[in-house]
């Protein structure tokens, strides 16, 4: 009787409790949903392929990983439940280990797998565990009242150490894990034709060992995390902020390692009001992924958690679709948010401050529905994380865990890109230099109290 070891956002060997817990035989599998990179809404792909490159990578190289210590790891491609359920018919499997879920389509899995598999989940990606573990129906809806009510009992469990297999562990060898990857052998026959221009530049492959050594550079050899909370407004470079959401996203790093090391930090070389913002930071991640398990289907919601659940697709007239598709191109005319945008399509990733703007420029400037943004971000973004994403577009728009909160894009432009050095990198088109650069172009879209503020452009 074997266990499937279900490693989909745990693609890593250290801190993973899925690889230490497992005993007997068992057969370690990830699978990559095709209807989450190949499948459409409103209108939109999910994901594009540099996304879907990265994943792949990021599993090539926790098989590389595995394989080290003889462990095969199956890659399935397709239906999730089809898939793990004809493994598990193969290999006569009957239980299934894998970490909790978090969203809406992950829970519809386990529901599906728990039909015909014993299951045990973990809660492998999460800051509280066991006694901390929030009843989702006592939640605060407010960040500020969860910070308070957790954060001084928070002590996060220490990382589990270096996995090794133990005696009790019979693992599924790398050969046999090959031949039970057929569905997977389809899509990487697909993705070698990706176009040169969508192969991944270095700092972005954030594979376990990789995110270790951002972790040594930018704590412990660098000492960035010192300036964190000066820093992390920027819009553009290598270290304004710490560039971990990408291996936390997919799990190739866990959130409680990094918790450790930045606290390992604070006891061992100094602590400061910058060492503490990360770790809020984290506290605001961990926030998004409770009140993704709080509210489910409702955050795909046209009123999000704030109203009856309306499904229905935005609803585009001629007008509103060209505004959408210059916001996506980053042809909006407002200088902002299109060199915003445009960084976005180049690399995938963007500011926190700038997807801040381009987000309520979206919803309150321009007037179109909030899941439109989501949704393209969820196409475009490297650390695509449902919680995280859905929860903050939500979020500026007044449909979560706030009023709506529109934003000033030109006063922010000044505050947070006072030369314009960040619009004239992206935007090489513009001539006009210092603050005249932040000019919207005539005819476009801005809400009066941000046009008030071109005076100050003069
Ligand atoms: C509209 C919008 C959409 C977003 N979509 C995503 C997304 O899909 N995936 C994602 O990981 N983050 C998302 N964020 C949050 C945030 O912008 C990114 O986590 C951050 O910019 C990633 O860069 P970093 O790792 O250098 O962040 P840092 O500033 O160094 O923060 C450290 C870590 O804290 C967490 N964090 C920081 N800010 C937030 C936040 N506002 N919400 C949740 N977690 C946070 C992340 O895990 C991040 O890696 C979104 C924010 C907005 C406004």
């Amino acid at each position: 009787m074997s266990t499937l070891v279900l490693l989909n956002h745990c693609l890593r060997l250290k801190d993973n409790p899925l690889l230490a817990q497992a005993s007997g035989e068992l057969c370690a599998v990830v699978t990559l949903e095709k209807t989450q990179f190949f499948g459409k809404q409103y209108g939109l792909h999910r994901a594009n392929l540099t996304r879907l490159r990265q994943q792949m990578l990021l599993i090539a190289d926790l098989k590389q990983q595995l394989a080290k210590h003889h462990i095969g790891l199956v890659t399935l491609f397709g239906n999730s439940t089809t898939e793990l359920l004809q493994l598990a018919k193969r290999l006569k499997a009957t239980k299934l280990l894998a970490a909790e879920p978090t969203a809406p389509e992950e829970y519809h899995l386990f529901q599906q797998l728990a039909t015909q598999l014993k299951l045990n989940l973990n809660d492998a990606n999460s800051l509280l565990a066991n006694q901390l573990r929030p009843d989702l129906v006592m939640l605060s809806d407010r960040f500020t009242s969860f910070r308070k009510r957790l954060e001084p009992l928070l002590l996060v469990s220490a990382p589990l150490t270096d996995f090794s297999p133990s005696g009790s562990q019979q693992w599924l060898s790398p050969e046999t894990a090959w031949t039970l990857s057929e569905s997977w052998q389809q899509l990487t026959d697909f993705a070698p034709a990706l176009p040169q221009s969508q192969k991944l530049s270095g700092p972005l492959y954030a594979c376990e060992s990789a995110s270790w050594q951002r972790i040594e550079h930018y704590l412990w050899q660098q000492k960035h995390i010192l300036h964190y909370k000066e820093t992390r407004n920027g819009l553009v470079g290598e270290n304004y902020a710490s560039f971990f959401s990408i291996p936390l996203a997919l799990g190739s790093l866990s959130v409680r390692s990094l918790w450790q090391q930045i606290e390992l930090f604070e006891q061992q070389v100094a602590a400061n009001d910058s060492t503490y913002w990360l770790k809020f930071e984290l506290l605001w991640r961990e926030f998004f992924r409770w009140q993704m398990r709080k509210y489910q289907t409702a955050w795909f919601s046209a009123n999000g958690i704030k109203g009856p659940k309306q499904f229905l697709p935005p609803q585009l007239n001629v007008k509103m679709r060209l505004r959408f598709a210059q916001w996506c191109q980053g042809q909006t005319g407002v200088p902002f948010v299109d060199a915003n945008m445009r960084l976005l399509n180049q690399s995938g990733l963007m500011s926190n401050r700038g997807r801040q703007n381009v987000a309520s420029y979206l919803i309150h400037d321009l007037g179109l529905d909030w899941r439109l943004g989501a949704a393209y971000f969820e196409q475009r973004l490297l650390d695509y994380d449902v919680a995280s994403n859905w929860g903050n577009w939500a979020y500026i728009a007044g449909y979560g865990n706030s009023e709506a909160r529109p934003f000033n894009i030109i006063k922010q432009a000044l505050s947070y890109d006072a030369n314009a050095d960040f619009v004239k990198q992206l935007l090489p088109e513009i001539i006009a230099s210092g603050k005249a650069a932040h000019r919207p172009s005539s005819g476009s879209i801005l809400a009066s109290h941000s046009r008030d503020w071109f005076t100050e452009l003069d």
